[in-house]
């Protein structure tokens, strides 16, 4: 019996190191699955998607654009992103709405760092641990997702 509790405790260090980097290789892939989807955008200025993942599924995913039924252009005659335009958190997020599936303790894979109103979003989706890629220019949304306890995780692809 003493055996068996000094083998167990030997092993705890190893087993636990193994569970990061699997979790790290599944993150890993999301994210570049998310960086994949975000080729379906037909925002010219900047392409992000999102995967929502909850117990090992993928239950919904979005890229940025305008809403369903709107002409796929995003920038105005300026350049400027139509005030329109959902963020790939935002299509991610309502789609799941549509669907019968929940994303109450789900991560969110998504290319670029949320903004203020998609981390609005993630917190009343139920949303629990964001993976990121890219640093969006302002940390608002961050700062907001941090306060709310979601578990912020940063991978560079
Ligand atoms: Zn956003």
């Amino acid at each position: 019996m003493l055996f068996l509790f000094i083998f167990e405790e030997n092993l705890k260090p190893i087993f636990m190191q193994s569970n990061v980097q699997k979790q790290f290789l599944l993150d890993t892939r999301y994210l570049r699955m998310a960086k994949i989807w975000a080729e379906n955008s037909y925002c010219e200025r900047k392409k992000v998607g999102a995967i929502l993942v909850n117990g090992k599924m993928i239950i919904s995913d979005g890229y940025n654009g305008t809403p369903s039924g709107f002409e796929n252009k995003c920038e105005d005659e300026n350049n400027v992103t139509k005030t329109y335009v959902l963020h790939a958190e935002a299509n991610a997020i309502t789609k799941v709405a549509k669907s019968n599936n929940s994303s109450e303790g789900a991560t969110l894979y998504v290319t670029a760092s949320p903004c203020i109103e998609c981390a609005k979003l993630i917190i009343q989706a139920g949303i629990k641990r964001v993976v990121y890629s890219e640093d969006y220019r302002i940390a608002d949304g961050l700062d907001l997702l941090i306060k709310a306890n979601i578990e912020i995780t940063h991978i560079s692809l």
